[in-house]
């Protein structure tokens, strides 16, 4: 039906556009040898009588010097100074009175233009949009009709990759908070993308593929941004899962056109995110041989080796499970290195607060070192999250600025859940209240335990009350001595309740939990129980990837695990026994402790410390 129109149309189109490349080859021939500059400058090079004739249309004025002269100019972040015999400049909007008579005194040649431009020309602009619909709409039922259904989708989705101009979000390292390592590893692809000739000559190996290695939201999408960013770069980036969800045969066909964008744009950064997603080991798949994911993996692996040593494109790819990618990945020319990234470190998180607070408003009682103390585990994206929620919270309160109490609650808030709303009758909140006491206390009796932090009676996610401690640093070993005590001080809620109701309650139980875990830890893996010595059982191992436990094959005899049951009951009896005596003793405290929160809910440090009377921890 549209048949006999779409040539016509067609040809129309290729007409404007010849029209208008004709059009501005005649009209901008100047081009090289001329310049944009300030009003100011014209003034000035009018004043010392070097303007030889100008044309002016609306409020932009163009013409020419009499001799050249030198203009700096920005372009790709460095700056230029060249000899230029041609300007532009914009007229003011306050009118300049003082022109006129100057470019007469100075015998100036001035033209004026009407600023309506011919009759043709902005009748092609008119219909410029028009034809480009059309020419789209034929474009593409034109693909339908040869490939039939499904060439569309391919065509519009083509690779998925976005391609991002870097001068458009410049990301540089600054933007990375911390990580060092990483970036100085990095360092060296930024060296050789930005000057691939110099890199080779002075002998560096040149980089191909960059495998990041750690956790969702620690960064590495960023820091293959900043890589890109700092070298001035295109950045082409495409998540693994986005190269095999819709149609068969889609997978191989999105990385040839994601390589050959890169190609024609070199040097540039291919990222590729949930490498694993395509990159598992080839016939490990679950269900049979996954074909789709196979073939894309093997596009993958030619297109790197398909690479031109003069091709300068650094492919990067993120992971958090190394361990399943095929092996084939990793030989050399092909993700060759690989760059760590761990969750952060408390100076680490401190420093990515500091990044995302750049531009929020802070009370003066803010003090990141301290929210980044209390958020062990959190990654950047976590604490990007903190301060969004913080600032929305300031937000609703109508408060200027975001203090540190609307800090406190978004942390709480992450970590925890919402706080819950509920009814909860004075009994229980004695109760809670005592629990908590005693693990602060137990806590605050016992050297070589983290610092609490806080302690609240006010509900969150499933918990009735909360006691944080604060390790004052993210710690990777646990000593003997260490471990005894945290089980005393988990205990001690327990312990509590019982010296003072006579009675326990359900809200220990998922202390027991985490207590009887840590004494099988301790047990099982550790060597640390003296009845049975330095052997670990595959006994309380958690599924390395799944992060659960698996039944597992026995390694031991019922003997031997009558024996760990022994053991494990005696270390919980042995924390039990400690808090119980410490508690005992120091009831007073107690007392003190639990109906100052009763009565104040919360309890930060130095509130406990005035409390229980010592102000030395
Ligand atoms: P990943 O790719 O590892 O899953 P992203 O790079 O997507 O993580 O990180 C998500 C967001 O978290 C980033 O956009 C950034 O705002 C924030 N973020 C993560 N790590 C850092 C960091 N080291 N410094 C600053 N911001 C970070
Ligand atoms: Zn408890």
């Amino acid at each position: 039906m549209w048949q006999p129109i779409w040539k016509p149309l067609l040809v129309m189109l290729a007409l404007v556009v010849v029209f208008n490349v004709v059009y501005t080859a005649l009209i901008d021939n100047k081009e090289a040898d001329s310049a944009e500059v300030p009003y100011s400058r014209f003034k000035e090079e009018l004043a010392r009588d070097n303007v030889k004739e100008i044309t002016i249309r609306g409020n932009s004025l163009k013409g020419e010097f009499r001799q050249k002269i030198p203009v700096t100019e920005q372009a790709n972040r460095k700056s230029q100074t060249r000899n230029v015999g041609n300007f532009t400049t914009i007229m003011p909007a306050i009118q300049d009175p003082a022109l006129m008579p100057e470019l007469e005194s100075k015998k100036v040649q001035v033209t004026a233009v009407s600023q309506e431009t011919s009759p043709i020309v902005s009748g092609l602009i008119y219909m410029l949009p028009w034809l480009l619909i059309i020419g789209v709409w034929i474009f593409f039922s034109r693909g339908v009709k040869a490939q039939g259904p499904g060439a569309m989708m391919g065509g519009f989705a083509k690779s998925g990759a976005k391609v991002y101009e870097s001068q458009k979000a410049p990301v540089t390292f600054a933007d990375v908070a911390g990580m060092e390592e990483a970036k100085q590893e990095l360092r060296e692809v930024v060296e050789y993308l930005r000057d691939p000739k110099k890199f080779s000559r002075i002998g560096g190996k040149v980089p191909k593929g960059v495998l990041l290695v750690g956790p969702p939201g620690t960064g590495k999408t960023l820091l293959a941004r900043a890589v890109a960013g700092e070298a001035g770069v295109t950045f082409f980036s495409i998540s693994a899962s986005q190269f095999i969800e819709m149609f068969v045969g889609v997978g191989a066909s999105r990385v040839r056109d994601l390589f050959s964008g890169a190609r024609k744009v070199a040097p540039s950064i291919i990222f590729i995110d949930e490498l694993d997603a395509v990159g598992r080991s080839r016939g490990a798949g679950f269900g049979g041989g996954h074909d789709e994911r196979e073939q894309t993996l093997n596009q993958l692996l030619s297109e790197m080796d398909g690479f031109d040593p003069h091709e300068e494109i650094i492919v990067m790819a993120a992971t958090n499970r190394p361990d399943v990618l095929d092996p084939a990945l990793l030989r050399p020319g092909r993700f060759d290195r690989r760059v760590v990234i761990e969750r952060p470190d408390w100076r680490d998180r401190e420093s990515i607060l500091k990044v995302h607070t750049r531009k929020t408003p802070l009370g003066p009682d803010v003090d990141l070192a301290v929210i980044a103390k209390g958020t062990p585990g959190m990654t950047g994206a976590d604490l990007e999250n903190l301060v969004n929620e913080a600032a929305i919270l300031a937000a609703r309160e109508n408060s200027a600025v975001v203090g540190m109490k609307q800090m406190e609650l978004a942390k709480d808030k992450i970590l925890m859940g919402g706080e819950r709303k509920m009814y909860i009758s004075e009994d229980e909140k004695r109760i809670t209240a005592y629990h908590e006491s005693g693990h602060t206390l137990v806590a605050k009796l016992l050297p070589g335990t983290d610092p609490i932090h806080k302690v609240t009676i006010i509900p969150r996610g499933m918990a009735l009350g909360v006691t944080q401690q604060l390790p004052e640093d993210d710690r990777y070993h646990f000593p003997k001595s260490y471990l005894m005590n945290r089980i005393a001080v988990i205990l001690g809620g327990r312990v509590a309740e019982r010296l003072v109701f006579g009675d326990i309650s359900t809200g220990a139980q998922n202390d027991l939990k985490v207590v009887t875990e840590l004494a099988e830890k301790m047990v099982c893996q550790w060597g640390m129980s003296e009845k049975i010595g330095a052997v670990t059982f595959s006994r309380g191992e958690e599924h390395p990837f799944l992060g659960m436990k698996l039944a597992q094959e026995k390694t031991f005899s019922e003997a031997m695990a009558w024996r760990i049951d022994q053991e494990i009951s005696a270390i919980i009896q042995e924390g039990e026994t400690v808090a119980q005596g410490l508690l005992e003793a120091n009831r007073d405290k107690l007392d003190a402790l639990a109906s100052a929160l009763l009565e104040e809910e919360t309890l930060d440090r130095r509130r406990i410390d005035e409390v229980i009377g010592n102000g030395e921890r």
